[in-house]
């Protein structure tokens, strides 16, 4: 399996290379050069298999000879086999023909370690194979950083150093990341905003020699590797409720648009898909340009559901090349005006290849409140916030039709205890194993908003090796 860039101008590469370089040397994102196709009867016997297994079948596609068939087997069956459910994924009934799809049940209660968990077990393999090492440097806000934190942990090759700004992150959110005491996890508490945590972080990445001495790399979901595993699950959702005799509809709860573009791949590689309905909170740059084709940047306002508090949606960029039939000059050029007007109009051709299969609407802070109360009132269930946002969409754009609607349930209630209690008076409690997190011991590093003195913290701990 070879891998092109949205922008046309990088290398193609293989699974490792792409694995490896994250972003593009053009700026573009690396996307399959073909999509692999799974034949109707292959995806008939997947039904019932268990997770790890059909996640093999799916990843085999994409790794392609890069990674031995028999390491792969071994890391996802050890990645989800950390996961607090056995069935990884299991699927929920809320109403007649809707579904929720937990994919909470990972080691930091977020969908992100479905992928983040076999990513870190996929670095360890390939830079054993080359003898080298990596320093993951990032910056949250919240969710990806213990997701990345959880993944790196432990590995031989890999350390890990995550900016959070000190005290305002949200005490559940902090002690996933500052309990989590592997000797190549290193928690920074940066005395600034996020923002300053992200321009550190952009001025690390910007350093070429830095970059090289201490061999940089990231996590974000730009990076193919991360999408793959994502794939899997709308594969296990769609046979267990009738696929490929049934197509089956997803809603989707989205931010950075890496979540439903695994969707979209499901679809490419045969998977019948109905419908993929994005949904947005407030900040809602994707409702606006699938409906209207305006693609214009506007301030982030924070809401209860902030992992979708996005203004660049980094991986439309992948459906942005599909629309366009591949043509990566058009691409390049769309982005180059993204960056210089902070705004560009999508042709309506381009646009109306996607309608029939994509649709997409927005829930306000209202709305996502009423709809964890109305689920929690009418099935006893109690659903967090950005799940809130997806199945008020769903619900809203679902019409009459039948066929089965899928909601991504991406977080665990006891993630965002704040405004679960807003909605249904009860605080949610936190699953048994990690029940004791807010009396487990912390450990970071709080450091001044200074360039110069969380390089030199990085340069004096990255050798730590667990
Ligand atoms: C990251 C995240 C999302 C958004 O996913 P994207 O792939 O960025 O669209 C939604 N919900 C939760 C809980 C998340 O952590």
């Amino acid at each position: 399996m070879r891998y092109v860039s949205t922008r046309g101008r990088a290398p193609v590469l293989d699974f490792e290379g792409v694995l490896l370089a994250g972003l593009a040397t053009d700026g573009g994102l690396y996307v399959p050069q073909a999509w692999p196709r799974i034949a109707h009867d292959e995806i008939a016997a997947l039904r019932g298999r268990p997770y790890a297994e059909v996640a093999h079948a799916i990843l085999s596609r994409f790794t392609g000879d890069a990674i031995d068939d028999d390491v792969l087997r071994g890391i996802v069956e050890e990645a989800y086999g950390r996961f607090g459910h056995p069935a990884v994924a299991p699927l929920t009934q809320i109403d007649s023909a809707e579904w929720l799809l937990e994919l909470f049940h990972g080691p930091t209660l977020a969908f992100k370690d479905v992928a983040m968990q076999v990513l870190g077990r996929l670095y360890d393999h390939v830079l054993e194979r080359r003898d080298s090492r990596v320093t993951v440097i990032g910056a949250t806000s919240g969710d990806t950083g213990s997701a990345a934190i959880e993944a790196i942990q432990g590995r031989e090759r890999a350390s890990i150093f995550i900016l959070h700004p000190h005290g305002r992150v949200s005490e559940v959110q902090r002690r996933q990341m500052t309990t989590v005491h592997g000797a190549n996890v290193h928690n920074l508490a940066i005395e600034g905003t996020f923002d300053d945590c992200q321009a550190l972080l952009k001025a690390m990445f910007n350093d070429a020699a830095f970059r090289d001495e201490v061999r940089i790399s990231g996590v974000n979901s730009i990076n193919w590797a991360r999408i793959v595993p994502q794939v899997v699950y709308y594969f296990t959702a769609a046979v267990s409720l009738g696929a490929p005799e049934v197509a089956v509809s997803f809603c989707v709860p989205s931010g950075n648009f890496g979540d439903v573009f695994a969707g979209y791949v499901a679809h490419r590689m045969g998977l019948p898909v109905e419908r993929l309905v994005v949904a947005s909170n407030s900040n809602d740059i994707l409702t606006r340009v699938l409906n209207t084709g305006e693609h214009r940047l506007t301030s982030v306002a924070p809401t209860m559901s902030p992992s979708m508090d996005i203004q660049v949606s980094s991986n439309f960029e992948r459906l942005l090349f599909e629309m366009h039939d591949r043509d990566g000059a058009r691409v390049d050029a769309l982005m180059r005006q993204l960056a210089t007007e902070r705004a560009f109009d999508l042709d309506p051709a381009a646009l109306a290849s996607l309608h029939g299969l994509f649709a997409a609407g927005r829930c306000d802070e209202e709305e996502t409140l009423a709809t964890i109360a109305s689920v929690h009132r009418e099935t006893g269930l109690v659903i967090d916030p950005h799940t809130a946002v997806g199945v008020h969409v769903a619900r809203r754009l679902r019409g009459r039709r039948a066929s089965p609607m899928v909601t991504l349930s991406t977080a665990h209630p006891a993630k965002f205890p704040d405004a679960v209690e807003r909605a249904i008076g009860t605080r949610p409690a936190l699953p048994p194993r990690l029940a004791d997190l807010l009396t487990r011991e912390e450990r970071y590093t709080v450091l001044p908003n200074d360039l110069g003195a969380v390089m030199a913290h990085v340069r004096a701990h990255k050798g730590t090796v667990a």
